[in-house]
């Protein structure tokens, strides 16, 4: 069984751009407008020899009221099949309203997550990351996944647990 990456957070944050980045996959919809990938998206690459399964998600939307609805069914479901977990935030905007909440629900999927801060390329590491510390869900990793920066060796990191 091939590892199972599952990448989720709020719409625009640079999920499908992150996707196609790890799987060189045409098929991930990426666009400026936050949302338009609905549901589940698959793809494998590969680094080095080690190949690995990276599902991309529609979006943690943060703006509806309750807990229950902040992760969409389909988000759960990516969620439950990974064996890694990515939850990637915009670097720029620091930590936002629902943010503590989807820290709380996902350390309840018992699941481990990688904090990464993305859209980092133009800010120094260390103030990239410092906000997201408070999750409380480990040490963040800034990347751009639009230029490349930081994401073969946050890729690295995840292979080398399994
Ligand atoms: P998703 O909704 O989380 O899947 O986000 P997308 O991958 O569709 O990206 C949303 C927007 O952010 C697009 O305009 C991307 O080009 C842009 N973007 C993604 N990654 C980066 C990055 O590392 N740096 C910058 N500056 N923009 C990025
Ligand atoms: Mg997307």
């Amino acid at each position: 069984m091939l590892p199972v990456i599952a990448l989720v957070g709020r719409p625009n944050v640079g999920k499908s751009t992150l996707f196609n980045r790890l799987t060189r996959s045409r098929d991930a919809l990426v666009a400026d407008q936050p949302g338009l990938t609905r549901d589940r998206q698959y793809g494998v690459g590969q680094l080095g020899n080690r190949p690995y399964v990276v599902v991309d998600t529609g979006g943690i939307s943060g703006e509806r009221e309750g807990v229950e609805v902040l992760m969409d069914k389909q988000v759960r479901l990516a969620i439950e099949e990974a064996d890694h977990v990515f939850y990637l935030v915009d670097a720029r905007d620091g930590l936002a309203g629902a943010d503590e909440q989807i820290a709380a629900e996902l350390r309840k999927t018992g699941k481990p997550v990688t904090v990464v801060a993305n859209k980092s390329e133009s800010l120094d590491r260390d103030l990239a990351t410092a906000e997201f510390h408070a999750m409380g869900l480990g040490e963040p990793v800034a990347i751009s996944a639009a230029h490349g920066g930081g994401v073969k060796p946050l890729i690295n990191r995840v292979l080398d647990t399994f």
